[in-house]
C-alpha cells in the first residue's frame, strides 16, 4: 500500500509498504478516506521531532473498518470512524483519572518510536490499537472532512476551552487564528462566550474568525490589549487563550487576562522561556498548559459536529491527493494552505 514517509528534514515520499496485519484482540484495520497534515507534522518535517526515516506519518484521519479483532465492541467492520490521534490503555492511573493525554501506554500516530512506534495515517491503510477507544463510529450527516476535526484539531481547541474553565457569558481571547486557534474560536462561542477576541496578523484568518462571529483584532496594526481593555471595562479578558505555543503569545495571553483569570496554553511549548510571571502571579492567574485530552472531548465534540454548532468545514483550505504529499507540506510549510485534507 502507499504511504506518505518522513526521509529527512523537509523530505517525505509516497512509498509502497507492507499491508498492516491485526495484532492484539482489541486492534482494527482501518481503510482510510482522509487524512489531515497538521502544525505538529511540521515539527517532524523540519526534523524538530525526530522520527526515522521511512516511518509512515499523520495522525488525522477518518476511513472504515476493514478488519477487527475479537476484543473490538465499539466500532464494526464496515463503519465509518475517525481515530484520536493518539491511543490510550485504560487502565493505567492516568487513564483511570480520565488523563488519556498522560496515559502510560499510550502510541501517537505517525512520531516514530519516541512516541510509541506506531505507523502514521498518511496511508492507504492503517492498524489502530485500543480500538475501543481510540476509534468512534461518525454520525451519517457529519463528512469526513468535519470528522477529521474530532480528532485532533477541534477536540485541541475545544480543550483549549473546557480545560481552560469557560463560563457561559465569560469574555474570551485567542491569540493565534490557524485552524486550533479558529477551532478554539467556534468552541468558545459554542459555550457561551459573551464575546470572543481573535488575535493574529494574517487577513484572512482574522476574516474567518469574524464569520465565526469573534470581534477580530489585528495583533500589529492594532493594540490589542488597548482594545481588549476599552471592551471589557479595563477588566480584561476571562480566560486568554494561546493557539500558538512561544513566549510572545503566552505573555500577551496573560497581560490581556482579568484579575483572577485563566490562561490556556495549547500550542506545544518546548524549551525554556522568559514569560512576565510576576504579573502572572500578581493578577492570581491560573495557567492551565498541555496537550489536549481528545479522547475525554471526542464524544461531546462529535456531538456539536453533528448538531452544526461547530463547522470546522471552512478551515478546510485544500484537498489534495495523497501521491501530493510532498507538495503538500510544502504549501503547508509555506503557510500558502489553512488546513490541507489528503485522499488516497
Ligand atoms: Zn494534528
Ligand atoms: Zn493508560
Amino acid at each position: 500500500m502507499r504511504a506518505v514517509t518522513f526521509q529527512s528534514p523537509e523530505q517525505v515520499r509516497v512509498e509502497e509498504k507492507a499491508e498492516p496485519e491485526l495484532v492484539a484482540g482489541d486492534d482494527t484495520i482501518v481503510q482510510v478516506e482522509a487524512s489531515g497534515v497538521c502544525g505538529s507534522d511540521l515539527h517532524i518535517y523540519h526534523g524538530r521531532v525526530p522520527v526515522e526515516a521511512g516511518f509512515t506519518i499523520g495522525h488525522e484521519f477518518v476511513g472504515t473498518v476493514l478488519a477487527a479483532g475479537e476484543d473490538v465492541q465499539r466500532v464494526a467492520v464496515g463503519d465509518r470512524v475517525v481515530g484520536c490521534f493518539h491511543t490510550a490503555c485504560a487502565t493505567c492511573t492516568p487513564c483511570l483519572r480520565g488523563d488519556y493525554h498522560r496515559c502510560a501506554n499510550g502510541q501517537t500516530f505517525g512520531h516514530g518510536s519516541h512516541l510509541g512506534n506506531l505507523q502514521g495515517a498518511q496511508a492507504e491503510r492503517l492498524l489502530v490499537p485500543r480500538s475501543n477507544l481510540t476509534l468512534r463510529r461518525v454520525p451519517d450527516s457529519v463528512s469526513s472532512d468535519v470528522a477529521l476535526f474530532a480528532g485532533d484539531v477541534m477536540g485541541t481547541g475545544f480543550h483549549a476551552i473546557a480545560h481552560g474553565g469557560m463560563r457561559t457569558g465569560d469574555t474570551v481571547a485567542v491569540l493565534g487564528l490557524g485552524p486550533v486557534g479558529l477551532c478554539a474560536v467556534q468552541s468558545a462561542l459554542a459555550g457561551g462566550a459573551v464575546e470572543v477576541f481573535a488575535i493574529d496578523t494574517v487577513a484572512e484568518r482574522l476574516a474567518m474568525a469574524a464569520s465565526f462571529g469573534a470581534t477580530p483584532l489585528h495583533l500589529t496594526e492594532q493594540d490589542p490589549k488597548r482594545e481588549v481593555r476599552a471592551a471589557t471595562g479595563g477588566a480584561g479578558v476571562d480566560l486568554a487563550v494561546d493557539a500558538v505555543g512561544n513566549p510572545e503569545p503566552l505573555a500577551l495571553a496573560i497581560s490581556l487576562a482579568r484579575d483572577a483569570g485563566t490562561v490556556s496554553g495549547i500550542g506545544a511549548y518546548s524549551g525554556r522561556a522568559e514569560i512576565p510571571l510576576g504579573l502572572a502571579w500578581l493578577k492570581g492567574l491560573d495557567l492551565r498548559l498541555g496537550v489536549a485530552n481528545v479522547i475525554a472531548h471526542v464524544d461531546r465534540v462529535l456531538a456539536l459536529l453533528e448538531a452544526g454548532t461547530l463547522d470546522p468545514a471552512p478551515i478546510v483550505s485544500n484537498h489534495m491527493s495523497l501521491d501530493d504529499a510532498a507538495e503538500a507540506y510544502g504549501i503547508f510549510d509555506r503557510r500558502e494552505a489553512l488546513k490541507i485534507v489528503l485522499t488516497p
